[in-house]
């Protein structure tokens, strides 16, 4: 194994369930551009590309033939190793099979696991109940896809415990931690002490990364680095790439994170040495 210590892996989420071109017209929403925009984000030093895909008009979705034509596109790229992880939370009342279809027929390397229900931005429910999440974790380890898990708030993190315990979900463990979000764990560094801790109360010698969504979103990529952990950046969290700024890429933040990465004396993992720090397979 090579020296993997100071190797920081970066995920980019380009395009999520929410985010429009009203918010920011250079957010990637159709395939041909999000595949692009993946591209030119692993060019510029992710490991990890997060997926998600919208309707034809823009709106959150989880239409199988939209993942098939992204991940073919990225797919395409012969030169491009990013690992891919599949959302299977596109949106809200969604029905389960169709969150679960893109990864299980198109076999990424990881797919993301909300690890808990939960209030979404004082708006709607977030729905991962009992029943889902084990047969999630099930139909992952079936294909041989690895989760990353998604905790809102410290009661995830024990919710994955449970899972964890029962042998629902196996190790190597990956954790992101996802603050900000209304109804969930704030972005702040305070917090993310915490959630730190209790992870290594749950599952100690875990991976894990963190992003912070809106006005945390500094203060969170910062602490991380500090931390030890692994970074998300992307327009799925962050529309504005400072206050009062829209982004012009996603790969504004991905040269960002580098320079930040660097200048703490770490190094942007590549995708092969991200697939050694996870436990790829
Ligand atoms: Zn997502």
């Amino acid at each position: 194994m090579s020296d993997l210590k100071n190797k920081r892996i970066i995920t980019v989420a380009t395009t999520g369930a929410w985010p429009t071109k009203e918010n920011n017209p250079n957010v990637p929403l159709q395939p041909a551009e999000i595949a692009e925009e993946v591209y030119s984000c692993w060019k510029a030093g992710a490991a990890i590309a997060h997926i998600h895909c919208r309707d034809d008009a823009g709106k959150a979705a989880m239409i199988y033939e939209k993942f098939e034509e992204t991940i073919g596109l990225i797919r395409a790229h012969k030169d491009c190793d990013i690992i891919l992880n599949i959302t299977t939370s596109g949106g809200v009342n969604l029905k389960e099979a169709d969150r679960v279809r893109p990864f299980y027929q198109l076999k990424p390397e990881m797919a993301s696991y909300d690890c808990g229900t939960m209030n979404w931005a004082h708006a709607t429910i977030f729905e991962n109940n009992p029943a889902f999440l084990e047969k999630l974790a099930g139909m992952m380890r079936e294909v041989n896809v690895k989760p990353e898990i998604e905790v809102f708030d410290p009661g995830m993190i024990y919710n994955a415990g449970y899972y964890i315990k029962k042998g629902i979900l196996t190790g190597p463990f990956h954790f992101q931690f996802c603050m900000g979000v209304a109804g969930g764990i704030g972005a702040s560094t305070k917090n993310l002490v915490f959630m730190k801790s209790v992870l290594d109360e749950v599952a100690p010698g875990s991976t894990w990364s963190a992003f912070g969504v809106g006005a945390g979103a500094m203060e969170i990529l910062y602490a991380t680095i500090a931390m030890g952990g692994h970074v998300r950046v992307g327009m799925e969290d962050n529309v504005l790439y400072k206050k009062g700024v829209l982004a012009e890429s996603n790969m504004q933040f991905l040269a960002r994170a580098v320079r930040l990465i660097e200048e703490f004396g770490c190094e942007a993992a590549t995708p092969a040495q991200a697939r050694e720090i996870l436990g790829l397979r």
